[in-house]
C-alpha cells in the first residue's frame, strides 16, 4: 500500500502559512524551524515542502532536486547551529521518526536535529 499523505498535519499547515514557525532556514524544497517543544537547546526540524510522509517515502518517490536541496539543507541548519563537527561544533543528533514502531507524531518528512548539550544515549536500552 502507497503512503497517503494527510494535508492537514500541522508541518502542511506551516507550509502554507496558515500557522506560524520560528524559521531559521528556508530554500527551494526545504523549510528548517525551531520545534515548539524542545529537548535540547537547539532542537530544529528539517522539512521538505513536498507532500511526503516520512523518510522511505522521499527517499523512494521525491525528485533528484528535492532530495538534493533537503540534504543541502540539513548542512545549512549545522552551519547556521556551528554544530558540525568538520568545523569546529560540538556535534548533533539527527532522528527521523517513522510510523507507530518509530513514534512519529506528524506525518509529514521531518529530520530532528538537535544540539547543544550532550544528547545522551541513542535509543533506551531495550532489545
Ligand atoms: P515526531 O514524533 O518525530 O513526529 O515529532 C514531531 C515534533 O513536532 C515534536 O518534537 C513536536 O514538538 C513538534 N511540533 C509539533 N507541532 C509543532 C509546531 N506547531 N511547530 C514546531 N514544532 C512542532
Amino acid at each position: 500500500m502507497e503512503y497517503q499523505y494527510d494535508d492537514q498535519n500541522i508541518f502542511a499547515k506551516i507550509l502554507r502559512g496558515e500557522i506560524p514557525c520560528k524559521k531559521l532556514y528556508e530554500s527551494e524544497h526545504s523549510l528548517a524551524f525551531s520545534d515548539i517543544a524542545p529537548k535540547a537547546p537547539h532542537h530544529v526540524l528539517v522539512i521538505p515542502k513536498g507532500p511526503y510522509v516520512c523518510y522511505d517515502h522521499f527517499a523512494r518517490t521525491a525528485t533528484d532536486a528535492e532530495i538534493l536541496d533537503y540534504t543541502r539543507a540539513i548542512g545549512a541548519v549545522c552551519d547556521e547551529l556551528g554544530v558540525a563537527p568538520g568545523t569546529g561544533g560540538n556535534g548533533y543528533r539527527m532522528i527521523a521518526n517513522a510510523g507507530n514502531d518509530g513514534v512519529q507524531e506528524v506525518p509529514h518528512l521531518h529530520v530532528h536535529i538537535l544540539a547543544g548539550r550532550n544528547i545522551g544515549p541513542m535509543v533506551l536500552m531495550r532489545p
